[in-house]
């Protein structure tokens, strides 16, 4: 095999899509008032183009933009692999290395903007459907997506079964329309309706694992003290369980953020801004003093 059909077994157009996806959602972000309309278009595009939807139309695309392999199947079958068959599944390996690196490289922006189910519970949680419930703490919802990772764990050691299978929410987006598909895509749509991102916080194992990697990521939101007068009005305004943690200005591991933006259109003091982190700030301008200095 030559290098090139190499790469190209392993790689696939859909990591392009993502990262052009993720740099969309960023850049309307950054802008601070893109406004509902384009949101919903990135993420429409994501849902469409990566969630099997583009390739039911245009039966073409069903295998560079197809489902296989999903998001959540890049961990949990690459793990099967290497204990079931002790090898390195080299393409899943690739697609989670891809998620890791947008999330390194800006906070969970694979989630944000480029992943299909994570879009369309996003989308759905958009409708003015009432009640919109309150978030759980988040030690609640990340102590329940650690269980399940933990009963997968268990399951592939002493059984050789694969637990999330009974409830991998990117399996329905095969679109089989089997009974099973369908009961899963029912109760994260419905439950999306009512709950932010329930999927993401309370199942997805590559939710867990990209929130412990977020502390790595080199940029993010980032609060301004100066302009932030304490009037929290961001809170009010966002759905997500993240902000609390940003703005009190804590460390470390918070609450997942997808750097969707929008405590940036609601802090009505331009106190939050998406950029780089103090010590990645500090480490460029160090950078640049040095190089002129030579
Ligand atoms: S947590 Fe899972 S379902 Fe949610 S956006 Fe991330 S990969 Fe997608
Ligand atoms: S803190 Fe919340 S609203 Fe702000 S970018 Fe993160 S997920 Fe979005």
């Amino acid at each position: 095999m030559t290098a090139a059909a190499w790469l190209g077994s392993i790689f696939s157009p859909k990591h392009l899509v993502f990262f052009a996806l993720a740099a969309a959602g960023l850049a309307l972000a950054w802008r601070r008032r893109a406004g509902l309309g384009p949101r919903v278009a990135v993420l429409a595009a994501s849902f469409i183009l990566l969630g099997g939807v583009a390739g039911l139309l245009i039966p073409g695309l069903s295998g560079p933009l197809g489902m296989h392999p999903s998001p959540m199947c890049c961990l949990n079958k690459l793990i099967a692999f290497a204990w079931l068959k002790g090898r390195l599944a080299i393409p899943l390996a690739v697609g989670l290395g891809v998620m890791l690196a947008l999330t390194v490289l800006f906070r969970k922006s694979f989630c944000g903007w480029a992943c299909p189910l994570g879009s369309f519970q996003e989308l759905l949680h958009m409708f003015p459907a009432q009640p919109k419930l309150a978030n759980l703490p988040f030690r609640v919802t990340n102590g329940v997506r650690a269980a399940l990772f933990a009963v997968f764990v268990v399951g592939l050691l002493g059984f050789g079964t694969i637990t999330y299978d009974s409830f991998n929410g990117f399996e329905s987006l095969h679109w089989a329309l089997d009974g099973r598909g369908l009961a899963v895509l029912a109760v994260i749509a419905v439950a999306s309706l009512v709950y932010f991102r329930p999927y993401c916080y309370l199942v997805c194992p590559i939710g867990l694992v990209t929130w412990a990697a977020e502390p790595l990521a080199l940029l993010g939101v980032q609060k301004d003290e100066k302009a932030c007068d304490g009037c929290k009005d961001c809170l009010s305004q966002v759905p997500c369980p993240s902000l609390d943690g940003i703005v009190a200005g804590a460390t470390g591991w918070t609450a997942d953020c997808t750097s969707c933006g929008r405590c940036l259109e609601a802090c009505p003091k331009e106190a939050l801004r998406l950029g780089a982190k103090g010590w990645m700030r500090r480490t460029l301008r160090e950078l640049a003093r040095a190089s002129f200095r030579c």
